[in-house]
């Protein structure tokens, strides 16, 4: 453990490299680069200072560490991006040359600087006061090695959507076991629910289904339905996870298919999969093709199992596959990757009592799927659930509870523009003498063929696209009343139509706040997704070690975006589960025993569950995130993080004061 007071530890006399990075206009366009690097050249401590156009560049790097040799440099601040940005860049320069990468640190006069103020004089003294503190936190800095710790080859699946099955055939190709654990009864999720896919019109359910098939066959995958994770504890690279697998009471591989179970469950209750549109037994299979292939009985809906009630079930089923004796199982599972392809779910149309939610013929998007689909409650024809007739005018009502601050979700949902183009065209398919209205606030249509895809349906006979918003919808007798406005030509519009698509935002699946709790993930975003490390650079990572994100777990996706996600979170799994041992910063918190009272107050703190308290507090180093929160809340001052003790903190408070009294910063630039 390294020396807690580096002041008294760090002999040598400081002699520190500052380098003033322009970031192109980034920085140089409001801030005077060069008065910056000429400011910290005299400043107590630094031996060199210059400025440079892009210090991330190749040769900002060589400039680096030719600086670092030449100069002999024994501390390094590169005043420019955020750290989450280059902090890895420059520090990887600087142990090229054999200076310890924990004595480089990035001033951040981007982000905290440029980008937020005007040119001039107030935001150059600004980042120079930035700069400065950043060199009195070097002065501290004590040469540190990363700590470095073994993991399990083994990779967690939450989530058996298509992101999920593509990101568990990946990490299974790359030859790691994989464990696939879904809460519904088959893996397929949405994309199972779809009849085609747009821009190309392929069978959703076509390309689809070999997957599901290659998971459950795949010899390295455990798939596990009607499972969830019920708790999830260590750290990157060393998860334990506790699974929780409800009984389906049918031994799948009895079970022959055959159907005569669910003809004599007394049982009628809506098929979750046909989204209400039909009905199924309490023993029923979600449809032909799931996997794992096998029927399901939901002890929910069933009579009763414990005791028996009814059991007529077992009475006709010839190769004796149900099983009333069978019970929960908690498996426990040790991965050293998590990936987690929650999905998503249709934000509710009772939310939007304005479009008279309850009418049988006001449907969402997925219940329009399930009519299209051949497989669907009415074998692909489009009937109204009312009363079954063709209905000859339908509208498809864009943007229904999305991009709305005020009531509704703020967020595109993305992929509505393209679905509700595919629905009016594959309707125009089934009803060629049908009309298709579809009101619009804008088309989003930036996918590859997709634009070309939107013109096409526009240009469809009996296809007309409104730009506006529909105000309310209501029954007169046999019609549905649709009251709108042509924002294009100011005029009201009204339809009377015989069926109405809302297109209903995509919001979070029900669960994944619990999930998130139980990952002690806090970083959920502000509508509910599960957010990212760095929205642009680190898209498929959480900021837990090791747990990866894939698919609309993290926001609105279309198919293709989710495919590319799985097999690019299923690289990062891999990439983790084949390296020899992981390294984690060294820079987290630690505890002086002696100061400790073990009044445990900060364990339940940290975020990241990384302190465990006996007699004194411990940090697990490989948990601990280096927030500091255990350190401002320990009442003994036990605690404190490597590489940001108070005493730099100090010294750094100082360098930002004395900004504000030059009369004081003359004395120590003096005593310096
Ligand atoms: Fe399977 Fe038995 Fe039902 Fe036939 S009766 S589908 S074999 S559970
Ligand atoms: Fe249906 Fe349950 Fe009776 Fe089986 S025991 S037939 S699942 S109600
Ligand atoms: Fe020890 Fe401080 Fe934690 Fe209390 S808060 S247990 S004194 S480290
Ligand atoms: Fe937990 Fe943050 Fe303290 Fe580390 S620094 S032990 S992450 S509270």
């Amino acid at each position: 453990m390294p020396p807690r007071n580096p002041e008294r530890i760090r002999a040598q006399k400081p002699r520190i490299g500052v380098f003033v990075c322009h970031c192109g206009h980034n920085i140089a366009g409001v801030v005077d680069v060069k008065r910056v690097a000429e400011q910290l050249s005299k400043y107590p401590g630094v031996v060199y200072a210059t400025d440079y156009e892009y210090m991330c560049s190749d040769p900002g790097q060589e400039l680096l560490k030719k600086a670092i040799r030449e100069h002999r440099l024994n501390g390094v601040v590169v005043a420019a991006c955020s750290p989450s940005m280059h902090e890895a860049t420059f520090r990887r320069a600087a142990g090229e040359v054999d200076l310890n990468p924990y004595l480089v640190e990035c001033a951040n006069i981007r982000e905290h600087c440029s980008w937020v103020h005007d040119p001039g004089e107030a935001a150059t003294q600004k980042a120079i006061t930035i700069t400065r503190t950043m060199v009195e936190k070097v002065k501290g800095n004590m040469p540190l090695e990363p700590v470095e710790v073994s993991h399990k080859e083994k990779c967690l699946v939450v989530g058996g959507g298509i992101a999920g099955i593509q990101a568990a055939l990946d990490v299974a190709e790359a030859g790691y076991e994989v464990i696939l654990v879904e809460k519904s009864p088959t893996i397929g999720g949405h994309m199972a629910q779809l009849s085609e896919t747009f821009p190309t019109l392929d069978c959703s359910q076509c390309i689809l289904t070999p997957k599901m098939v290659e998971v459950e066959r795949h010899p390295k995958i455990r798939l596990l339905v009607n499972s969830e994770v019920e708790e999830i504890s260590g750290f990157i690279g060393n998860y334990r996870v506790r699974i929780r697998k409800k009984p389906s009471y049918v031994d799948p591989d009895l079970c022959n298919l055959c159907g005569e179970c669910e003809k004599v469950c007394p049982v009628r209750v809506p098929n979750e999969f046909d989204r209400g549109l039909s009905e199924r037994g309490a023993i029923y299979i979600p449809f032909p093709q799931a996997v794992p292939s096998t029927y399901t009985l939901d002890e929910e809906t069933c009579l009763g199992i414990k005791p028996l009630i009814c059991g007529k079930c077992a009475e006709v089923c010839e190769p004796g596959a149900i099983d009333f004796d069978m019970s929960e199982e908690i498996i426990e599972e040790e991965v050293g990757a998590v990936i987690l392809a929650t999905g998503y779910d249709l934000y509710e149309t009772k939310a939007l009592p304005e479009y008279s939610p309850d009418d049988p013929d006001v449907i969402d998007p997925l219940q329009f799927e399930r009519l299209l689909s051949a497989t669907g409650p009415t074998r692909g024809e489009i009937r109204r659930p009312s009363d079954g007739k063709v209905p000859k005018t339908v509208v498809f009502i864009k943007c229904a509870g999305s991009r709305d601050p005020e009531l509704h979700k703020p967020y595109c949902s993305a992929i509505c523009c393209m679905y509700t183009a595919k629905h009016a065209l594959l309707y125009k398919h089934a009803v060629p003498d049908g009309r298709a209205i579809v009101f619009y606030i804008d088309i989003r249509a930036p996918g590859k063929g997709y634009e070309e895809f939107i013109h096409r349906v526009m240009e469809e006979d009996r296809v007309l696209y409104i730009r506006g918003k529909v105000a309310k919808v209501f029954r007169e007798g046999d019609k549905l009343i649709v009251w709108g406005v042509d924002t294009l030509s100011g005029q009201r519009v009204e339809v009377e139509a015989d069926l109405v698509v809302l297109a209903m935002a995509v919001v979070p699946p029900k669960g994944v706040e619990d999930l998130a709790r139980t990952l002690r993930l806090s970083c959920l975003d502000e509508n509910g997704f599960l957010k990212e490390a760095h929205p642009k650079l680190r898209p498929l990572e959480t900021l837990a070690g090791g747990i990866f994100i894939a698919g609309a777990a993290q926001g609105p996706k279309d198919i293709p975006q989710a495919v590319t996600q799985g097999s690019g979170a299923a690289a990062k799994a891999i990439a983790l589960l084949s390296a020899p041992t992981l390294t984690h910063s060294p820079e987290v918190a630690e505890v002086d025993e002696e100061l400790c009272s073990g009044c445990r107050v900060c364990a339940p703190l940290c975020p990241y569950g990384a302190i465990t308290v006996e007699e004194t507090a411990q940090v697990n180093e490989l948990l601990c995130e280096g927030c500091g929160t255990c350190v401002a809340a320990c009442p003994s001052g036990a605690l404190s993080l490597r590489n940001l003790e108070d005493s730099q903190v100090e010294s750094m408070v100082e360098a930002a004061l004395a900004e504000l009294s030059p009369a004081r910063e003359a004395v120590e630039v003096k005593g310096g």
